[in-house]
């Protein structure tokens, strides 16, 4: 098995506009990171298709995972 330092294996790849981008950057629940990714042309927004955006990845931070040591 493998260790990774985030240890969250579930994360997407999608287009965003720097809209639909705020969204999640805003979202305490993700980790967006702007994808190293070579686009000569801009996509269409996966989220609302109205606009055109790049490509980011995100990570769904693990809400259920909790560290707690007082608790014992
Ligand atoms: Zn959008």
């Amino acid at each position: 098995m493998m260790k990774n330092s985030k240890s969250i294996p579930p994360y997407m790849e999608i287009c965003l506009c720097h809209r639909c981008a705020d969204v999640y950057y805003n979202d305490p629940n993700y980790w967006i990171e702007k994808t190293e990714y070579f686009q000569s042309v801009l996509e269409a927004c996966s989220v609302c298709r109205q606009y055109r955006g790049l490509y980011y990845s995100i990570w769904k931070k693990p809400s259920n995972v909790r560290f707690d040591k007082s608790h014992r």
